[in-house]
C-alpha cells in the first residue's frame, strides 16, 4: 500500500469521513444533475495524490454514490480508462472440424482464448486428447472462472472462446454472457472431421471414438436452427 493510502486508515479519517457522510446523507454529483441518490463515500474533489493539506480540507470534500466515484476515478486515472468489455468471439465446431487452427489464424497480440482442452491439458499434464475424468468437474470450474474474468472490463484486445458443443441453447448462453459477442460456427462435413481427427497422430493415439463423437456434434447441431445473426461456415 503506498503512503498515501494509508491515510484512509487513520482512525481521524474514518471518524471524519463517517461525520461527513452523516451530514451529506445525498451523493453530490447526483444532486448536481437533479438526481436523488444516497452517497456511499466521501471523495475529495482534487486527487490528494498524498498532499496533506488537500486531504484534510473540508472543502476539498464532497459525499459520493459509488457509480460517481468510480466514474470519477475512472477520469483522474487513465489507466482505467483503458478497461473496456473486449469485444468476443465465440468459435464453435466438432472434433476435427478446425476450431483451434481457426481461431490461431486470427490472433493478435493481447489476444485471449478460452479452450476447454487447453485448460485440461494443463492441470492434467496429459496430451490434450486424453481427458482423466474425474479432473472434468475442476477443468469446467476453472474455465467458468476464466470466462468470469474476460466477460468483464479488462484490458486485452480480443477473447476467443472456443466452443466443442452443437447445442444452440448452450451456444446462445454463452453468447448471452459476453456482451459484444459473435457467434462462428463451423460447421465441417463428418467426412473431413473425420479425416482431420485420422490424419492427426495424437488424435488418433487417444482411446476415443472420434465418429461417435463428430455424429453427436452434428445431430446436436442439426436439431435447432441456429441464431440469425451466427455465422455457419460449411
Ligand atoms: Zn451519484
Amino acid at each position: 500500500m503506498s503512503d498515501h493510502k494509508k491515510l484512509y486508515n487513520l482512525r481521524t479519517w474514518r471518524r471524519l469521513s463517517k461525520q461527513y457522510r452523516l451530514d451529506n446523507p445525498l451523493c453530490a454529483e447526483c444532486q448536481r444533475q437533479g438526481k436523488v441518490y444516497a452517497s456511499e463515500v466521501v471523495d475529495h474533489i482534487i486527487d490528494h495524490k498524498g498532499d496533506y493539506s488537500l486531504f484534510w480540507n473540508k472543502d476539498n470534500l464532497q459525499a459520493l454514490c459509488m457509480p460517481c466515484h468510480n466514474r470519477k476515478t475512472a477520469q483522474e486515472n487513465p489507466e482505467y480508462i483503458k478497461l473496456k468489455k473486449a469485444p468476443t468471439t465465440i468459435v464453435c465446431g466438432s472434433v476435427g472440424s478446425g476450431v483451434d487452427k481457426y481461431i490461431q489464424s486470427l490472433l493478435k497480440p493481447d489476444d485471449v482464448v478460452i479452450d476447454f482442452d487447453s485448460i485440461y491439458e494443463m492441470i492434467s499434464g496429459c496430451d490434450r486428447y486424453i481427458k482423466p475424468k474425474k479432473l472434468f468437474v475442476y477443468v469446467n470450474k476453472i474455465r467458468n472462472f476464466v470466462l468470469d474474468i474476460f466477460s468483464q472490463e479488462s484490458k486485452v484486445n480480443h477473447v476467443y472462446i472456443s466452443m466443442g458443443v452443437g447445442d444452440v441453447a448452450k451456444i446462445k448462453a454463452m453468447q448471452d454472457k459476453f456482451e459484444d459477442s459473435k457467434v462462428i460456427i463451423l460447421n465441417t462435413d463428418e467426412e473431413t472431421c473425420y479425416r482431420n481427427c485420422k490424419n492427426s497422430r495424437k488424435m488418433f493415439n487417444a482411446p476415443t471414438d472420434w465418429l461417435k463423437l463428430i455424429r453427436q456434434w452434428h445431430d446436436d447441431f442439426n436439431k435447432h436452427k441456429p441464431m440469425e445473426d451466427w455465422i455457419v461456415k460449411g
